[in-house]
This record gives structure tokens, C-alpha cells and sequence, in this order.
């Protein structure tokens, strides 16, 4: 029992630590959907009451319980204070915990920061339709980051995930417009597939599209408006399904139950690292997966594995039966 309280114990400190810099970083996130959409620098000054231009003082900028212990309003001139913060603070602390409790102790403190950016990028696709290549291009360069520091699935897995979802995105886009000759995908919609592939891997870029796609109909299902010609944020859809696939697809079920990653990230880079110079050789190799996948893969494994072997005059090792 004293074993086990051991091994969990990190978990559940990582988990309340993540908590707690979530409630920090909703703010910071809060601030940002409303100051990048603007123009505004992402950091200036202190922040004022959107009623009366008071600096908001200390004791107002705590996360979700300043909020709540002033009603919701401005102390001097009881103008509301935006919903938003409140929210978003718990949304992030919630994400915090959801990546200290799934993930290995390691690698917990990056699926949250992931979480984190991801909120960000869509609640302003969700109230601008805008995915700023500002946020969406870091966010593909730490997925592959996360990769050559060994996290699960591996670095080719992130670099073939992130080319793949800009390429599929970018080619439906220039299909849309060659057919119906108007501009049907935002811009940023490719680098936001990439950046989802950059950290789930190719393998999970079907279930972040369909869980994307499944939430997006249930979306339009509940406004009511599933017509021809609705337009949905995209990046906010992705948003959700990459979260849901790195946490619950192929990659977070690797990171989850072998807790890879644990402090192996120099060895992982320094064979990454080795790995490059050869990347040609096995990105060849695995063209033909790429591209019949997942029906290369369903025959692979349905072929009894010792007629693969013994298909030819010589057996397994390799003499003459
Ligand atoms: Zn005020």
C-alpha cells in the first residue's frame, strides 16, 4: 500500500501544481483573446476596467475569486466584469489536472501547455474566424520539439503528421477553389492541421478530424443552423479533436501507460538527433505505409505471419526446408 501511495504520489502533485499555474495562465489567455485580436501588444501595462479605466489592483487580478467576491463587477463604477476570465481560468486549471492525471509526471507539465495554447487558439477562431499563423507556427515547432525529446509516438511519426495535415488542408482548399471558385477554407487552416499532426503523429490525425467533425455537427446540431454554406470555426473544431487525440489516441495511450518520456529526453535527442542524418532511408520505407494505411496495415496483420516467412523456398533462417 506504502508502494503505491509512492508511485501516485507525483502524479497528484504534478496534477495540483498544473492546477494552480492554469488558473495564472487562464488569465494570461483571457487577456491575450482579447488583446491579439485588437492589435494590442501581447504585454502592456497593467490591466483597467473596461467601465470606468480604473488599474485594477492586485486584489482584483486573482484568478476565479476576485471575480466571484465582486459579484462580477467593477468595485468603483459596477460595470461588468467580463465572463471570460472566470471561465477561462477554470477551463485551464481544469486542463491542468486532466494532463497531471493521464499523463507520465514528465511529460504532464507540456500536454497542459499544449491544452493551454490550444484554448487560446480557439476561443479567437470562435470569436474572430482568424487563426493567426502567430500562434499556430510555434505550436507546430513544439510538437515536433516534444517529439525529438522522445516523446511518444516518435519524431517521424510528428514531422510525417504535421506535412501530412498541412498537405490534405491545403489541397482541399485549392480543390474548393478550383470547383466553386470562391475561397471555402480560412488560410490558417493548414497550419492548424499540422500543428494537431505535429503532436499526435500521423496515426492520430483521423481521429482529431473526426472527433473535430463530431463535434462540429453537434454544434451545428444544437444552433440549429446544419445548412449548406454555415461556417464553423475549423480551428476551435481541431482545436478540441487534437486535445482529445493526444490525451486518448495512439500517442497519449503510449505516453499514459509506458510513461516513455521519462527522463530519457538527452538520450532521445541525441538519437533523434543521429536519426535525421539516416531520415531518408526510412521515410522512403514508409511511403507505402503512409498511403495505404490503414488498409496496408489491416492485411499485414490478417496474413498468418509464418506464410510471410515461408512463402519462398527458404525458411525463417534462411535455408532450405
Ligand atoms: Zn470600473
Amino acid at each position: 500500500m506504502f508502494g503505491r501511495a509512492l508511485i501516485v504520489a507525483p502524479s497528484i502533485i504534478v496534477a495540483v501544481a498544473l492546477a494552480a499555474t492554469g488558473l495564472a495562465v487562464g488569465s494570461f489567455v483571457g487577456l491575450l483573446t482579447i488583446r491579439l485580436p485588437a492589435g494590442l501588444p501581447w504585454i502592456s501595462g497593467r490591466s483597467k476596467c473596461g467601465g470606468c479605466g480604473r488599474s485594477l489592483t492586485p486584489g482584483e487580478l486573482v484568478p476565479v475569486l476576485s471575480w466571484v467576491f465582486a459579484h462580477g463587477r467593477c468595485r468603483t463604477c459596477s460595470a461588468p466584469a467580463p465572463l471570460r476570465y472566470p471561465l477561462l481560468e477554470t477551463g485551464c486549471a481544469t486542463i491542468g489536472v486532466w494532463a497531471g492525471v493521464l499523463h507520465a509526471p514528465s511529460l504532464a507539465p507540456a500536454t497542459a501547455a499544449f491544452g493551454w495554447w490550444l484554448v487560446l487558439i480557439a476561443v479567437i477562431d470562435a470569436e474572430h474566424f482568424w487563426l493567426p499563423r502567430a500562434l499556430t507556427l510555434p505550436l507546430i515547432g513544439a510538437g515536433l520539439a516534444i517529439h525529438l525529446a522522445g516523446a511518444p509516438p516518435s519524431l517521424l511519426d510528428s514531422v510525417a503528421g504535421a506535412a501530412i495535415g498541412w498537405a490534405v488542408l491545403a489541397l482541399l482548399a485549392a480543390l474548393y477553389r478550383v470547383l466553386r471558385g470562391r475561397q471555402g477554407l480560412g488560410g490558417g487552416d493548414p497550419p492548424m492541421l499540422a500543428a494537431v499532426g505535429a503532436w499526435v503523429g500521423w496515426q492520430g490525425l483521423a481521429p482529431a478530424v473526426l472527433l473535430a467533425c463530431g463535434a462540429g455537427l453537434a454544434l451545428a446540431t444544437v444552433q440549429g443552423r446544419l445548412r449548406v454554406g454555415t461556417k464553423l470555426p475549423l480551428g476551435t473544431l481541431l482545436a478540441l479533436g487534437g486535445w482529445l487525440a493526444w490525451l486518448y489516441g495512439p500517442a497519449g495511450d503510449q505516453a499514459a501507460l509506458t510513461g516513455a518520456f521519462r527522463a530519457s529526453a538527452p538520450r532521445a535527442i541525441a538519437e533523434n538527433v543521429r536519426g535525421l542524418r539516416t531520415l531518408p532511408g526510412p521515410l522512403v520505407n514508409r511511403i507505402p505505409d503512409l498511403l495505404l494505411w490503414p488498409a496496408a496495415r489491416a492485411l499485414r496483420e490478417a496474413w498468418p505471419r509464418e506464410q510471410l516467412h515461408r512463402a519462398g523456398p527458404w525458411g525463417e533462417d534462411g535455408r532450405a526446408d
